[in-house]
């Protein structure tokens, strides 16, 4: 895959129409976190740098087509202006007359900021007169929204095919982590897949076991793997509709010859809270009035092994219920170990998801992973080895 980036682009003069992801909490009209803006600033940036005149298209909230006030991007300004180091002007439209008109009076080295593209029914259709009329306010597109790729949206789909177009720095770190975790990996590959259910991250693993040579099975899912193979779970979280599934999974992974790791030891608890008491056992051990809760100290070691020998992790999933100590001990030693190794060199590490940012950052391993996407369902979707319209637009697909 290919794409152009800002650097292809000579942007001296022309007006940039950047699609961005800042879709941010706001509390009062207040912004409470604003690391997606931050993010975006170094694309803005560049295009500063380079002469270029920057004009922000973004989604907030779910509109659906309609003018909802409450859901206006006006109040993120002060959020901006304080990123970008930069003047930000706002219009309430991101077609049309008045945006035009903003567009024109647009001083050098200030921002423009359009107003909610979902206010317009025709982006979620992907409109292409939509985008037409966004088109017609620049002379070059930038996508810098990762986030929003798996949607084809007018913004992010349609106006890609209007003017020349490109990836932004964001989606340039974002596709480039992702193509050296699954796209040309160095070898071994091993994916850590966790979390409650197989059925939310069955196209995921089927997807997975084609391209990785080792699979880690963790979290709650495990718990359905394990029963696949005749082993009583006592009241773990498991899909017993699943184990079918689970097993052609396994059939699967053998004929590629993608060695799947499942938990040979687990914690176990007869209450989901933070303290219970609970005891370590053989995997095919469980007692039948209690629940698997977490990968046991023999299985972190066997995982450790593995991403000791790898090059190139990619992880989706906490190992166990992290979010209630000591449940939380096989993923934070298993992220550590990834960290640690990343640190050295000898791994390139890559992660997403909700609650894995949430487990990783909780470990303190976060920060040492090679790359940590905050893209969500664009991420998951990529990982299950789809296409994302955003992205292939800006790949010529
Ligand atoms: P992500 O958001 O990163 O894609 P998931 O949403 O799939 O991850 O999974 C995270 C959830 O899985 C967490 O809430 C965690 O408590 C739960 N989980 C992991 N292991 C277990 C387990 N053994 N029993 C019950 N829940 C578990
Ligand atoms: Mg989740």
């Amino acid at each position: 895959m290919t794409w152009k980036t800002l650097d292809d682009m000579d942007l001296s003069g022309k007006r940039v129409l950047v699609r961005v992801d800042i879709n941010v909490p706001v509390e009062d009209g207040q912004v409470t976190d604003d690391t997606r803006i931050r993010r975006i600033a170094p694309t803005v940036g560049d295009i500063l740098k380079a002469g270029g005149i920057p004009i922000l298209l973004a989604h907030f909230g779910r509109p659906k087509g309609q003018v909802v006030p409450a859901m206006s991007l006006q109040p993120l300004v002060p959020a901006l202006e304080a990123a970008f180091d930069a003047p930000v002007t706002f219009c309430a439209d991101c077609r049309g007359p008045a945006a035009q008109a903003a567009v024109d009076a647009l001083a050098a080295g200030s921002v423009l900021l359009l107003e909610n593209t979902r206010f317009h029914p025709g982006e979620e259709k992907n409109d292409p007169e939509l985008a037409a009329g966004m088109a017609a306010l620049g002379d070059i597109y930038c996508n810098d929204a990762f986030s929003a790729a798996h949607r084809a949206h007018a913004s992010t789909e349609a106006l890609a095919r209007l003017l020349p177009a490109c990836a932004g720095r964001l989606m340039q770190a974002e596709l480039e982590a992702l193509e050296s975790a699954l796209g040309k990996p160095q070898r071994p590959v091993v994916a850590v897949v966790g979390g409650a259910k197989v059925s939310t991250k069955l196209e995921l693993l089927g997807n997975l076991v084609t391209k990785v040579d080792h699979l880690v099975i963790g979290g709650g899912m495990a718990n359905t793997f394990l029963a696949a193979q005749g082993i009583s779970v006592g009241k773990s979280l498991c899909e017993h509709d699943m184990t079918g599934t689970a097993s052609e999974i396994l059939t699967k992974a053998s004929e590629a010859g993608c060695a799947i790791l499942l938990p040979s030891d687990v914690v176990v608890a007869r209450e989901f809270k933070a303290g219970a008491e609970n005891e370590t056992v053989a995997a095919d051990a469980c007692p039948d009035d209690a629940m698997i809760l977490d990968a046991g100290p023999e299985t972190v070691t066997r995982v450790s092994d593995v991403l000791a020998g790898a090059k190139t992790l990619i992880w989706n999933g906490p190992m166990g219920a992290f979010e209630i100590e000591p449940f939380d001990a096989a993923t934070n030693a298993a992220a550590r170990k990834a960290a640690e190794l990343t640190r050295a060199g000898s791994l390139i590490s890559v992660a997403g998801g909700g609650d894995t940012v949430a487990a990783l950052n909780k470990a303190g391993a976060a920060a040492d992973f090679t790359y940590i996407s905050t893209a969500g369902g664009a991420f998951l979707e990529w990982m299950e080895g789809k296409a994302l319209p955003g992205v292939a637009v800006l790949s010529g697909g």
